[in-house]
């Protein structure tokens, strides 16, 4: 097949006339696991008819080809620290922290996921509005390859597959939290058996629990599967199961 060149700006340097790459909206290894299986589903909470099969990652044409290697060489790290290397985590009750992670690599990715949910025109991910502010924001970090402080664009990660080891394969797109979490807005996703909270706020330096991030010290908290993260993605996946059974 070929394929079409487009050109255009670059959504995250801005650079004008390039040869725009078309980029995973989501890291593709998150889809891994489920293309094992032949397929994976994509839960979507704006549509009555939510449930769909697709047979490959949502893509758009996004970034030229240098900034395209940027991210990719954030995932790249993530991707090895969780997936690959499967760290050994310390119990610490109610979460394990990972020591000796790339606070900078890991920082990056996480402000690059949620950027580019923000400004996908896939509807599967519309209920993402950074707002002008934090679009504009988040592009210059990013395109400067700086992380900011744990507590700017932070993300707070649950373990969500520990009972229910098919949750490792779901992926839902991000919904913001009805609740602001300890008065903050955050989007909520559920993407490689854990619960990602985006934390989208300009007052995150006054948050109250700044230990429940990544640290620049290069420990991550990972926090032990609570009843309320299994209530929501049971929610979400609950009435797709039952459609797919009965039908
Ligand atoms: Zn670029």
């Amino acid at each position: 097949m070929a394929k079409k060149k487009i050109i255009g700006t670059c959504k995250l340097c801005l650079k004008p006339g390039q040869e725009l790459q078309n980029s995973h909206i989501i890291s593709e290894f998150f889809y891994k696991p489920i293309y094992e299986n032949g397929r994976f589903q994509i839960f979507s909470s704006n549509t009555t008819n939510s449930s769909r099969i697709e047979q490959k990652g949502l893509r758009e044409h996004l970034l030229c080809w240098s900034c395209e290697q940027k991210l990719g060489n954030w995932e790249k790290y993530v991707k090895e620290l969780l997936f690959d290397r499967a760290p050994q985590g310390i119990d610490h009750g109610d979460r394990m922290e990972y020591p000796g992670v790339e606070y900078s690599q890991f920082k990056l990715f996480q402000m690059s996921l949620i950027w580019r949910l923000g400004i996908t025109k896939h509807d599967r991910f519309s209920n993402v509005d950074l707002g002008r502010k934090h679009e504009d924001r988040l592009r210059e970090m990013l395109d400067r390859s700086d992380p900011g402080e744990p507590y700017e664009y932070a993300c707070f990660t649950e373990h969500v597959a520990y009972s229910i080891p098919e949750y490792g394969s779901v992926i839902l797109p991000p919904t913001k939290g009805a609740k602001k979490f300890q008065g903050h807005p955050c989007y909520r996703t559920v993407l490689g058996g854990m619960v990602w909270c985006f934390f989208v706020s300009s007052h995150m330096a006054q948050f109250p629990k700044p230990e429940i991030f990544l640290s620049k010290s290069g420990v991550l908290p990972v926090w032990k599967e609570s009843p309320s993260a299994r209530k929501f993605v049971r929610e979400w996946t609950a009435p797709i199961i039952a459609e797919h059974t009965t039908a």
